[in-house]
């Protein structure tokens, strides 16, 4: 491992376009559980399948029981940024760091500083009324009386800004996150298990010198990368 740091270092030092394309992995040390590690949520018993209660559908037509799991599952509100997000907001400040790319929901990047961020699959703090738009903030979410939240203003439905499965991603987000990464020296990519489509085929377009993976189990991308670390993020940024 320590190897592995000294070249992850070296090629930090001698890059200056820098961009990290993470997933859940980035925050499970910050207490909030990924979707496929052996204590994440796809583990963990529910009525029905995590990916099917975070769908469009589901959403619609089972509107209540989707509340219930989001408001127990994914309320991070508290949770804090750790080593790893600490490290890619300084890298950021220097100037070396050119964007993040996520596919992480839950705000911490933004907590910790960073400007050049890209949400792809949008942010627990983001919540709008179907009906008229108006924007709510994740407290008012979280917080509603009822189960489901209502619009304020006109009663409408309100659904967060994150992309459930059979959702279409934001296009101008996905190709601002291409444009940063076809234009970077350096991606890291950290905490994906890189199975969820369209997000991992961002990896094809890093035209750059280096390319670094950091995941705490295997993925399928382990072989493409220059520099492979299966390890825990926060064991490997501790160090940068
Ligand atoms: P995933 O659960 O499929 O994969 C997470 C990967 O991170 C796993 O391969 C695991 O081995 C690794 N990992 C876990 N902890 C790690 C650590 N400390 N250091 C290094 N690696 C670690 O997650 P994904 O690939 O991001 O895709 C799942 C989807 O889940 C995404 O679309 C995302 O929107 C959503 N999600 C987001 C959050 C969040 O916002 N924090 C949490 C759960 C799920």
């Amino acid at each position: 491992m320590d190897d592995k740091v000294s070249t992850l270092k070296e090629w930090i030092n001698e890059s200056n376009k820098i961009v990290f394309f993470g997933g859940a992995g980035v925050s499970t040390e910050s207490g909030i559980p990924d979707f496929r590690s052996q204590d994440g949520l796809y583990n963990m018993d529910y009525k029905y399948p995590p990916e099917q209660i975070l769908s469009h559908t589901f959403f619609e037509n089972n509107t209540e029981e989707f509340y219930k799991f989001y408001k127990e599952k994914l309320n991070c509100l508290d949770a804090k940024p750790n080593i790893t997000h600490e490290v890619l907001s300084r890298l950021e400040k220097e100037g070396k760091l050119t964007g993040i790319v996520t596919q992480n929901i839950d705000g911490l990047h933004e907590k910790a500083g960073n400007k050049y961020l890209f949400e792809l699959h949008g942010s627990i703090y983001r919540n709008y009324c179907t009906k008229c738009k108006k924007f709510h903030d994740a407290n008012y979410v979280f917080n509603s009386k009822s189960t489901i939240p209502y619009c304020e203003k006109c009663g409408g439905l309100i659904k967060p800004d994150v992309v459930l499965y059979e959702e279409e991603l934001n296009k101008q987000i996905m190709q601002n996150a291409i444009y940063e990464i076809s234009r970077a020296d350096m991606l890291i990519i950290g905490g994906s298990s890189l199975t969820v489509f369209p997000a991992s085929n961002l990896i094809y377009y890093f035209k750059g010198k280096h390319l670094v993976l950091i995941n705490k189990d295997s993925t399928i991308y382990d072989f493409y990368a220059g520099l492979t670390i299966n390890e825990k993020l926060g064991e490997v940024f501790k160090h940068l």
